[in-house]
């Protein structure tokens, strides 16, 4: 299915800017998810950042890109990078990201691909896009300054996963920070404000304190401790890209005694963060934590797994991958327990598990009769730490996006006597002056 007519869906302003900076965003401006922006101004400079797709179901894309020819892909997440084949493809752009993110894609990208097949959604690239834009890449490292036309561009560490960058940008008029995600993980550090005219701030938690994250640990491990003693397997769904790791390296911080197994794409991702060490928080102890859980790969390590007390794994929303079929082995065992570690979507398999009991298991609706509890372990900011952050950069204008509704007005209620707040919404551009 074609999705794009590439120079005809596009709605993107066809004049040139005459002051100050244009944004125009493709997609995630109010909403979360499928993130795509196009920054342009008098010079002529056009620049995108972030092509991603929403992975719900079925998946959310961005506008169509109007040509460009430079591409700055903040990090490895599907909602961020996962169109980026389709610039390439058909619109020659030249993709640029830290060496981890890039090195990322290609896991990032084939899995995309396959689950497009089997749930046979619709996907604007095929195969052949894919490999282009895995020669697409240019790599930079944190702080080396880049030129993009008439612009310099450098990165800074972002927080929320390894490789993840912000995004400084010098145009002859204004500095311009572009904030991806800050939060601190037990893998990455927490981004540092840099002071900027303008700053694009993801506000995904903008409406939620999180409770401190420490604590939330805790309680988690607790649970773990909980359910082995009294004999059961926890099973803890997770994403392949970030928590899983996290989920990992806590476990073996507070409780080394644990038999803790790991199974899923993350295995890829995890070697390639490795050879990395630069992008990790203490990379000594990640490796450490890789080789002190086991890692599952034939199907009798799958059996074996089913006696441990823990076992991590995909998918994160229990929307197939092998933690559906360790739902389906466990449910049986009411000692057993599915500890979910962060946000549920609407319509995926753990938003069922929790409103309702239930997961679809191989295309069946079967009760889950076991403990569930739910655990916020997001490497999202909350609103604390994003009106602290803004703060700091000290910007005249903040642009909020990929935020729902309640998320941008908590923001905007918080910033406002402060700095000019800017909540765009999609295909309509803003001028920021
Ligand atoms: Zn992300």
């Amino acid at each position: 299915m074609v999705l794009y007519t590439p120079g005809r869906t596009s709605t993107y302003p066809g004049e040139p800017v005459r002051t100050g900076l244009r944004a125009f965003f493709l997609g995630g401006g109010d909403e979360v998810g499928n993130v795509g922006c196009i920054l342009e101004d008098s010079t002529g400079t056009r620049l995108l950042i972030d092509y991603g797709l929403a992975p719900t179901r079925p998946p959310k894309y961005p506008a169509e890109c109007p040509p460009v020819d430079h591409a700055i892909i903040t990090h490895s997440h599907i909602d961020h990078m996962g169109m980026a084949p389709w610039l390439v493809g058909h619109l020659g752009t030249k993709l640029h990201a830290s060496p981890l993110t890039a090195s990322l894609s290609e896991v990032m990208w084939r899995d995309t691909y396959k689950v497009s097949k089997i749930e046979g959604y619709p996907l604007a690239w095929d195969r052949r896009d894919l490999e282009e834009a895995l020669q697409a890449w240019t790599t930079h490292q944190m702080g080396d300054w880049f030129e993009i036309g008439a612009w310099k561009c450098r990165f800074h560490r972002a927080g929320h996963i390894p490789g993840a960058v912000m995004i400084e940008i010098e145009t002859p008029e204004l500095r311009i920070l572009w904030s991806g995600d800050t939060r601190a993980s037990p893998n990455v550090l927490g981004a540092l404000p840099v002071e900027c005219d303008i700053l694009f701030l993801e506000g995904t938690y903008g409406n939620r304190i999180h409770p401190p994250r420490i604590e939330e640990e805790e309680r988690f491990v607790s649970k773990v401790l909980e359910v082995v003693d009294r004999g059961g397997t926890a099973l803890v769904p997770a994403f392949a890209s970030g928590r899983g790791q996290d989920i990992l390296r806590i476990l073996r911080r507070e409780a080394p005694n644990l038999e803790v197994h790991y199974h899923g794409m993350g295995t890829r991702v995890t070697q390639l963060w490795m050879e990395h060490p630069e992008s990790i928080r203490e990379p000594k102890g990640l490796s450490k934590t890789w080789r002190w859980c086991r890692r599952v790969s034939g199907k009798s390590d799958r059996r074996k797994a089913l006696d441990a007390n823990v076992i991590v794994t995909t998918s994160g929303m229990l929307d197939g991958g092998p933690s559906i079929w360790y739902a389906n082995r466990l449910r049986h065992q009411r000692a057993n327990a599915i500890l979910l570690t962060g946000y549920q979507a609407e319509g995926s398999g753990g938003r069922l598990l929790l409103d309702e009991g239930k997961l679809r298991i191989f295309g069946n609706i079967t009760p889950i009769d076991l403990e569930v509890e739910q655990f916020s372990l997001s490497n999202h900011a909350g609103q604390k730490e994003l009106t602290s952050f803004a703060r700091a950069c000290a910007p005249r204008h903040v642009v909020i996006f990929h935020a729902d509704q309640d998320g941008r007005d908590a923001l905007s209620t918080q910033l406002a006597g402060e700095m000019k707040v800017h909540l765009p919404s999609n295909r309509v551009e803003i001028i920021l002056e």
